[in-house]
């Protein structure tokens, strides 16, 4: 070939190279204009939300209403014209609360004092002794006196404490309870730091067993009151719980578009559909389910038939361990189509996002195009991009398998939002319905994005690759912690 041929030939590939990547470019701003229109017009986050929190309430794993969640989610996928809806069942040691009679006070004249049972705690139990102020309830606080919590019921701050030393590192409550068994404690109330008597739950046990010991959370006003008891003299309590536990049942629900092109790549989108049941978890995570639920539904909408495989995983099972994306990519691995997925993508309580996220570097370029197309269509989303891995929702059983995850970034949240995690007050009087909006317009065009692209850069992590990537992350300790570490 002669050098000038070659340029010319050289010359005439960039140049519809550049022509092909205009055309991409192109037809994504028309998809993401289109998408823009449906969910500002059409929209049904919000109002489903507010159905299914009226019809059903909580959404707990293995209880009642979280069969009926299930259902509900199913017949809407259903009704938005999803011809692959399935159920994906998997068996959990479920646990959900009976009664509780926490009673404290002066010796002989105890009064009762309203909590509620962490979950995870025993199925009865019934234990009384002297009431004890371990502080912060860290190591270091039973170090000190490491004989102090024995036989007694251990009172200690969930949040730390406002006069702690600076740097000081606070513990799980599961941590908590572990450490109150470790020093020989009969029970452990721990208090939170939200104001206004608010009550929350979450697991107490680290490795998901049931604990031999009762935990309960009181508020924090009476946290505050039995701590200034304390110090004036001796207090008694005893604490008497019932807690349902044993084998239950919980589905994950799968809708699915099947890719033109690329059928065997898949697209994970997915967000936790269960709460706790003090309350019914419209942020945690109603937001990010009925998020979900609606990108689904703008899809079919659309009728956008795109080059990948797309799944909308409605997951169950987070707040007790991500038991529902263990038991999904439990699954894959099994039938061998964990190769399949290309992308994982998670909504945990997303609320009108700024940006995305991804847990490589490796993605900067093609989320960078996406989001600043979909940045041009409203200047409100700017479109940004961040690099970071980090634990405790359904993308991590995913990570940990080297698959690429990420998601929409800075998420907006009241502060009264955030003080109801986990808690009672986590209501839908804090959903905003155009904050929902956003939500699901600008990640339903993440989710296009990925499906369409002609290439996903990055590939499935090797084993020592993930390794790697937890120890930069700064995430070893926390993965030994929850019994996920396996590289030893
Ligand atoms: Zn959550």
């Amino acid at each position: 070939m002669k050098k000038g041929s070659f340029t010319l030939l050289l010359f005439t590939c960039l140049l519809s190279r550049h022509n092909l990547f205009a055309q991409q470019q192109a037809d994504l701003e028309t998809a993401f204009r289109q998408i823009n229109a449906e969910v500002l017009s059409h929209s049904e986050a919000y109002v489903r939300l507010g159905e299914s929190i009226q019809q059903i309430g909580h959404r707990l794993t293995g209880s009642p209403n979280g069969a009926k969640a299930e259902q509900y989610v199913f017949d809407l996928l259903k009704a938005y014209g999803f011809e692959e809806v399935a159920f994906q069942p998997f068996a959990i040691n479920g646990w959900a609360r009976e009664s509780l009679d926490l009673r404290v006070g002066s010796p002989g004249n105890l009064q009762p004092v309203k909590a509620v049972a962490l979950a995870s705690t025993p199925v009865s139990a019934q234990v009384s002794g002297e009431l004890v102020d371990m502080g912060n309830g860290l190591e270091s606080d039973y170090a000190a006196n490491p004989e102090r919590a024995q036989g007694k019921i251990v009172l200690a701050a969930l949040h730390l404490l406002p006069n702690s030393p600076q740097g000081t590192k606070n513990l799980h409550r599961s941590a908590k309870a572990a450490l109150a068994i470790k020093y020989g404690a009969k029970g452990i109330i721990l208090f939170n730091s939200v104001a206004g008597g608010t009550l929350l739950t979450g697991t107490a046990s680290i490795t998901g067993d049931l604990l031999t010991i009762p935990a309960l959370c009181v508020g924090l006003e009476e946290g505050n009151r039995l701590k200034a008891r304390i110090a004036e003299g001796r207090q008694e309590a005893t604490i008497e719980m019932k807690n349902k536990a044993g084998k239950m049942q919980a589905r994950n629900v799968i809708a699915r578009i099947t890719g033109s092109e690329l059928p065997n790549e898949k697209i994970v989108v997915g967000g936790h559909l269960d709460s706790w049941d003090l309350s019914p978890g419209a942020v945690d995570n109603g937001l990010g389910a009925f998020s979900v639920l609606d990108m689904a539904r703008t899809f079919m909408a659309l009728g956008i038939k795109p080059k990948r495989t797309i799944e909308f995983v409605l997951f169950m099972g987070e707040e007790q361990g991500l038991l529902g994306s263990k038991a999904y990519v439990q699954q894959a691995m099994s039938n061998g189509t964990l190769d399949q997925i290309r992308f994982m993508l998670n909504f945990d309580m997303t609320n009108d996002p700024k940006g995305f996220y991804a847990t490589l570097e490796g993605n900067r370029a093609l989320f960078e195009e996406i989001g600043h197309s979909a940045a041009r269509i409203d200047t409100t989303f700017k479109g940004t991009f961040s690099a970071t891995a980090g634990l405790y929702s359904d993308h991590q059983p995913f990570m940990l398998q080297g698959i690429p995850t990420g998601g929409a970034d800075g998420s907006t949240l009241s502060r009264e939002a955030l003080n109801c995690y986990h808690a009672d007050c986590d209501v839908f009087e804090l959903v905003n319905e155009q904050q929902m909006k956003n939500t699901v317009r600008f990640c339903s065009m993440l989710v296009y994005g990925l499906a369409n692209t002609n290439e996903i850069p990055v590939k499935r992590l090797s084993d020592a690759e993930v390794k790697q990537l937890m120890v930069d992350n700064n995430l070893e300790e926390a993965l030994r912690l929850g019994g996920d570490w396996r590289w030893d």
